[in-house]
């Protein structure tokens, strides 16, 4: 996984374009100056991987879910497709019904669907809904997020004397 810093260029995630601004800045007004798509996501990195950064408070309808579908489809882009929930603080239902939506699309095209970034709160909804297992969930493990392990490590020490 080679991340370079030339890499870090927001672009629309159905047609490609590079965005003037990031969608989650403020006064960014949520479409494309390109294409129009509304940008609940946008695409984020290297072209080898299909990487989607969730903005938070922009909510897809589904035929939204569905003109991304069709173009990741359409450019053979489905091999890899990861959804960055990093920006996201918690997921709600009508969310987590686009997200099974879009998975279904990309898994119907014999792709792959990641979502990472997923804080505490967004992995315990998921759960909720019985969907942790229905989705692939990628750890990021190296953004310090080394909270999670204490009971497991303080378990083994607390163990046998
Ligand atoms: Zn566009």
């Amino acid at each position: 996984m080679a991340h370079s810093l030339t890499d870090t260029v927001d672009r629309c995630p159905v047609c490609g374009v590079e965005l003037a601004a990031r969608p989650c800045w403020p006064f960014f007004n949520g479409s494309c100056q390109h294409c129009g798509y509304l940008l609940w996501c946008f695409r984020v990195g290297a072209d080898d991987v299909v990487v989607l950064s969730v903005v938070p408070d922009v909510m897809p309808e589904h035929k939204d879910i569905e003109r991304l579908c069709e173009a990741l489809i359409r450019s053979g882009e489905v091999a890899r497709v990861v959804v960055d929930l990093s920006d996201i603080d918690y997921l709600d239902s009508l969310l987590t019904a686009r997200f099974v939506a879009l998975h279904r699309g990309i898994r119907a095209a014999e792709g792959r669907f990641v979502l990472c970034g997923l804080n505490r709160l967004v992995r315990d909804t998921l759960h909720y809904y019985k969907l942790d297992e229905y989705f692939e969930l990628a750890d990021q493990s190296s953004d310090g997020s080394t909270g999670l392990d204490d009971d497991s490590i303080e378990s083994t020490v607390a163990g046998d004397p």
